[in-house]
Parts: C-alpha cells; structure tokens; sequence
C-alpha cells in the first residue's frame, strides 16, 4: 500500500500557507504523494465569495508545478453540492484500492472535526496528520484529541520524523512547525481594497489573479 496525503480546502485561492504545509508534511511523513482536493461548495463556510471551480483548479495546478509529489483531484470539485470527507474518502478507496490514506488538516480546520458529516466512522477510517498553523497551537488541538479519539496520538516535529512503520500503525498524527500567517481570507480582502498579494501567493498564481480578474 502506498501511502498518501489527501489535503481538503477551499483552496479559495491556494497560497504559500497550503504550500508550506504540503512542503513540511512530505518532509517529515514518508508519503508518496499529497492530493489538493479542492471541495465543490464547502459545507462549513458561505459559499458567496467562492471563486468558480474551474479557476480555483487551474490555480491549484499553477501553484503545484515542479512539484511531482502534489497531484490535484476534482473529485468533490466536479460534484456539485456539498463536499463531505467521509463520502470522498470512500469514493477514493474504491478508485484507488492500492493506496492508504491521510488526512491533512490544519489545526484550524481539525478542532471543528466534531461538526463533520460522520465524523467519527471517518476517524475509524482513516488516520489524520495535523498541522499547527499561527494561532492554532498543539494545545488546540490537544484539547480535541482528548475528547474524539480514545489512543494513538503522536508529535512529529524538528527531530522527530515519523517512521514508515509508525505511520501505518495508524492515529492522529500532530506536526508541530511553522508556517507563514497567510490565509484565503486576508489574500481576498488585500485584492478588494486594492492592496498587493506578493509574497503570499507563488507568482504564478498572482498573475493569474490578475488576469482573470478575480476576487475584485
Ligand atoms: P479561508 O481563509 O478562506 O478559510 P484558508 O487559508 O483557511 O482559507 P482553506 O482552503 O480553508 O484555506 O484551508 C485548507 C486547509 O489548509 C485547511 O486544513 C487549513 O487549516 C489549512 N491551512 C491553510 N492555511 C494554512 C496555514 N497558513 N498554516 C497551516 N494550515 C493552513
Ligand atoms: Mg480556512
């Protein structure tokens, strides 16, 4: 079975945030590849706002090339409607029978698991790597693991890559690093008021921004 890293979002655009997680995830998991899956309408958030599939897809690519470990799904963004985890992850064992699965989540989006569809058949299914993001420290995410899942909880970190071994033991993995205090959120709103997103996005990307004319 080959390990791999599915990473949900809105991707509403991707930026060096998404990036950087990816990035470390890879670094310090032996996966063999992560999967962007950008969701069709995300069930958590207002879908005003959202920028249309094809051009979050398109800028998903943009954002991922030369990087031959990240692959790109539109398994929920081409199914209209909501987007559920636990829905997608069966779609994908059936699709995909010689891979194993990780979710990806930054902790921002983990400590609402509880208010995911199924949440906790997709625990059962499906082991989780977590990482903390500026604001949502391990301790956040502590204090959700206590209460959801009754064991396997590890830290990986600096010096403690995880082992291929441990990995497939399975639980709710934590990565504890850094990464740059950029989201979607604060990249829309610097377009709307006319202010520059260099640096928080791949160039690329902020060039098709700017072409397509998007978020204004
Ligand atoms: P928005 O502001 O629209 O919610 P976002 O920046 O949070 O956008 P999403 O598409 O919602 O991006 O996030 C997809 C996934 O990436 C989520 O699991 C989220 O926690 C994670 N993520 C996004 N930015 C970061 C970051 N800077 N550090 C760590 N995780 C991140
Ligand atoms: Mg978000």
């Amino acid at each position: 079975m080959s390990p791999v890293g599915l990473f949900g979002g809105t991707f509403n655009p991707v930026h060096l945030g998404h990036i950087s997680v990816a990035d470390q995830v890879l670094r310090y998991f032996p996966l063999e590849k992560i999967l962007f899956i950008p969701s069709y309408i995300p069930p958590h958030k207002n879908a005003s706002g959202v920028a249309p599939v094809e051009h979050r897809l398109r800028m998903l690519e943009i954002a991922c090339e030369g990087r031959p470990a990240f692959e790109i799904s539109d398994i929920e963004a081409r199914t209209p409607g909501p987007s559920y985890s636990v829905v997608t992850l069966e779609k994908l064992k059936k699709a995909r029978p010689q891979e194993e699965f990780f979710f990806i989540a930054g902790a921002d989006a983990f400590i609402e698991i509880e208010t995911w569809k199924d949440y906790r058949r997709l625990l059962q299914e499906c082991s989780f790597i977590v990482v903390t993001r500026p604001g949502f420290g391990i301790k956040s995410i502590e204090r959700v693991v206590e209460r959801i899942t009754p064991g396997k909880y590890f830290v990986a970190g600096e010096n403690a890559p995880v082992k291929k071994a441990e990995l497939t033991a399975g639980g709710v993995f934590v990565l504890e690093v850094e990464t740059p205090d950029i989201s979607s959120t604060i990249i829309r709103e610097r377009i709307k008021a006319g202010q520059s997103i260099s640096g928080l996005v791949p160039p690329a990307v902020e060039k098709y921004i700017e072409e397509n004319k998007l978020y204004r």
